[in-house]
């Protein structure tokens, strides 16, 4: 026999492995995710009809709970298996967000296999990203020459003030999608205020943000930093004792973070010395009034809250804050251990401290916390033109179909085992194909 021939056996015989099931297996085929972001993504499965199936799936992201969805699916009388994740129901992942899955199929004697887990890369494929990326950031955007490079450029810049204002740095890299306004920033979300120009999600590392090229720097670079110090804050706070932070807190830093106050923040604020404008601090511990010009001022309030406590007390407090409320101790007792007052009492020493009437604080209950880190879309609106609602199908990267024999026979007598490789394969079923092999369980 030939080096050919040779060779040829050896592959051969490497097929028929590969085609035949060992005992147990459960033949699979046609096991895909197709999304259509961010409104759905649809699981199909081709198995044997008299087969049982059902999929577990998640989504990877820091939690401190691995929480997977599981749920048995019907086998129609084809052996098909379909099932659509709606994603309206559950709010949606960010773009790049990576979605996993895995079927447990069982045939009719109860014999059960995994399918490996695959994976499938969420992506808005409305527009054509560029990228750019440092050190722990990489950033996405479509639309003018410069955005990309000056956010990124801004980024940099805050990550620095993070650092050195607050002693707080970025511990995992982020990623960050420019949309060129907050209209189609928004369409990318489900559930998203209708105000918001610019989202972070702390769980995925990731941030959104709708910039117009023409406000890259009087709006995209200040808002830029806002949304990664809710990403950094987020990482150094991170809880998994059920703590958080007040709104007040978590925005106030955010913009701070952003640099030196705008026109508009100072605005509010002297407005609020002037005309006793402020909201009570507590109001603040929840979300922000939903109406934008309320928000605003929401914002503003915070941020010279915070300032007034990173100015008097340092950066080494703010910390230690961020920490105690991480442990799950509650938000007035975590001020009364670090700074020795309650939210009513940092209430009457900021009002002090900036000038603003003293206000009688009742005795008022708590509200719950919130995760609201939606940012105001810039102001003046920008314009905003609505996207088309055009699906983005990204077929699951699929592991091809096992070679069949090589072209070109070596003799005779590989026609019975050329019979037998073909009697296997249908053994399987016809529909054997692109799937791969079974982890037995
Ligand atoms: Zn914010």
């Amino acid at each position: 026999m030939n080096y050919r021939c040779a060779l040829f056996f050896v592959a051969l015989f490497g097929w028929l492995l590969l085609a035949a099931p060992a005992a147990g297996q459960t033949a699979v085929s046609e096991n895909t995710a197709v999304a259509n972001f961010p409104h759905t993504v649809t699981f199909t499965l081709q198995i044997e009809p008299d087969q049982t199936a059902s999929l577990t799936y998640g989504v990877d992201k820091t939690s401190c709970l691995d929480v997977a969805g599981q749920v048995p699916v019907p086998v129609d009388s084809d052996g098909r298996v379909e099932w659509t994740w709606i994603m309206s129901r559950s709010g949606n992942p960010p773009p790049g967000a990576t979605i996993w899955w895995e079927w447990m199929v069982a045939d009719e004697n109860g014999r059960q296999t995994t399918t490996p887990r695959q994976t499938l890369n969420l992506a808005d494929e409305r527009f054509n990203w560029q990228m750019v990326e440092a050190e722990n950031i990489r950033l996405y955007w479509y639309r003018g020459e410069r955005v990309g490079p000056l956010l990124l450029e801004a980024a940099i810049e805050g990550l620095t003030v993070l650092e050195a204002d607050m002693g707080i740095s970025l511990d995992s890299p982020v990623t960050i999608y420019i949309y060129d306004n907050s209209e189609n920033m928004r369409q990318a979300l489900l559930y998203v205020q209708d105000w918001a120009g610019g989202v972070a999600f702390v769980d995925y590392n990731t941030i959104l943000m709708g910039v117009p090229p023409h406000s890259v720097d009087s709006w995209g670079k200040p808002t830029i930093r806002h949304e990664l110090a809710h990403l950094v804050i987020g990482q150094f706070g991170r809880s998994c004792v059920g703590g958080g932070r007040p709104n007040w807190l978590e925005e106030g830093l955010a913009v701070y973070a952003e640099g030196p106050p705008s026109e508009r923040v100072r605005r509010d604020i002297q407005a609020g010395i002037e005309q006793n404008r402020f909201e009570p601090l507590r109001s603040l511990i929840g979300s922000f009034p939903a109406h934008d010009s309320q928000a605003t001022i929401a914002y503003s309030q915070s941020y010279s809250v915070v300032n007034y406590l990173l100015e008097r007390y340092g950066p080494e407090l703010m910390q230690a804050l961020l920490l105690e409320l991480a442990a799950g101790t509650g938000y007035d007792a975590a001020l009364e251990t670090v700074y020795g007052f309650n939210t009513d009492g940092l209430e009457v020493a900021w009002r002090q401290a900036i000038g603003a009437p003293a206000r009688a604080i009742p005795p008022t209950p708590q509200p719950l916390g919130s995760l609201p880190l939606a940012t105001l879309a810039p102001l003046p609106a920008p314009q905003s033109q609505p996207t088309p609602a055009e699906s983005a199908i990204i077929p699951v990267r699929e592991e091809p179909a096992p070679a069949g024999p090589a072209a070109g026979l070596c003799g005779l007598g590989l026609l019975p085992l050329l019979g037998l490789a073909f009697w296997t394969t249908n053994r399987r079923g016809s529909r054997r194909t692109r799937s791969a092999g079974l982890d037995q369980r």
